[in-house]
């Protein structure tokens, strides 16, 4: 490609998205006001002429609580934190949409489908986050394939992913899924990985420059190319490298080239 291109991708999660950290007493108003938003939105986008891609929480796909619990992985994550794992709160789903407009999506996601120019993509099945601890490639595969499976239900075959938090990672797996593009991370402190490889342990291998170049768009999609990477996006190093607390702190403030002082912490790309 040789023009950059303008590219709109939004997260649909409601709930799942940030159960972690809300609850419906304390966010609730904002989850229903996503049900508001999104015909708006798609009013203005079919107005404009506006391509989107709507990355898609799988858990949103269902009509009831019945067919959600049906469609779960048999492989979940288990991260050394359980209460990020969205299937911690199946016991508070309600038994469907309309008496639970919090956790189910099916509507919207059908209106979504209803309007021109506009793609349904992947923000995982469960809402999953590849860099904390459990969230292992082998359980994303299974949530990948869950996504994938309740998508094609409705005749999507999804090739876009936006990663839960930006934890960019296992893009082999994307690949093989058939997924052909993600939101990549501007290059910028916080998107890095977290934990400190100099000081001893990190909870991911950094991305390979070949799963990189792989999982790049290879083709058209209906929204958009909704590339953040590749096409003039950050580099792998951008994600590839660990940075010290220290250094952390004063490359945040502009004090100190990490590369400079610290060559050992610069990315082992080939
Ligand atoms: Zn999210």
């Amino acid at each position: 490609m040789q023009y950059g291109a303008f590219v709109i991708s939004l997260d649909f999660e409601l709930l799942w998205g940030v159960r972690d950290n809300r609850t419906i007493a304390d966010y609730g108003a904002n989850i229903l006001g996503v049900r508001e938003v999104i015909p708006a939105l798609l009013d203005l986008f079919a107005e404009r002429n506006i391509a989107c891609t709507w990355a898609t929480v799988g858990l949103l796909f269902f009509a009831t609580n019945t067919a959600m619990r049906a469609a779960l992985p048999a492989r979940k994550p288990r991260y050394a934190n359980a209460r990020i794992s969205s299937y911690h709160y199946l016991d508070e789903v309600g038994t469907d949409e309309e008496h639970d407009p919090y956790y189910f999506g099916l509507s919207l996601i059908k209106r979504i489908l209803d309007h021109p120019a506009q793609e349904i993509g992947t923000h995982t099945f469960s809402h999953f986050y590849c860099l904390e601890e459990g969230g292992d490639i082998a359980a994303f595969r299974a949530d990948l394939e869950a996504a994938r499976t309740v998508a094609g239900r409705l005749g999507i075959k999804l090739s876009s992913i936006v990663f839960p938090r930006n934890q960019v990672a296992h893009l082999s797996v994307c690949r093989e899924l058939g997924l052909r593009a993600f939101r990549g991370n501007e290059r910028v402190w916080f998107h890095r990985a977290r934990t400190c490889r100099w000081h001893g342990r990190y909870s991911r291998q950094p991305l390979s420059a070949s799963g990189w170049k792989q999982c790049r768009v290879g083709a058209p999609a209906p929204a958009a190319d909704h590339l953040g990477h590749g096409n003039g996006g950050p580099s792998p190093k951008a994600f590839s490298f660990m940075v010290a607390p220290a250094q952390f702190r004063r490359r945040f403030t502009g004090q100190l080239g990490v590369s400079a002082r610290h060559p050992r912490l610069l990315p082992r790309l080939a």
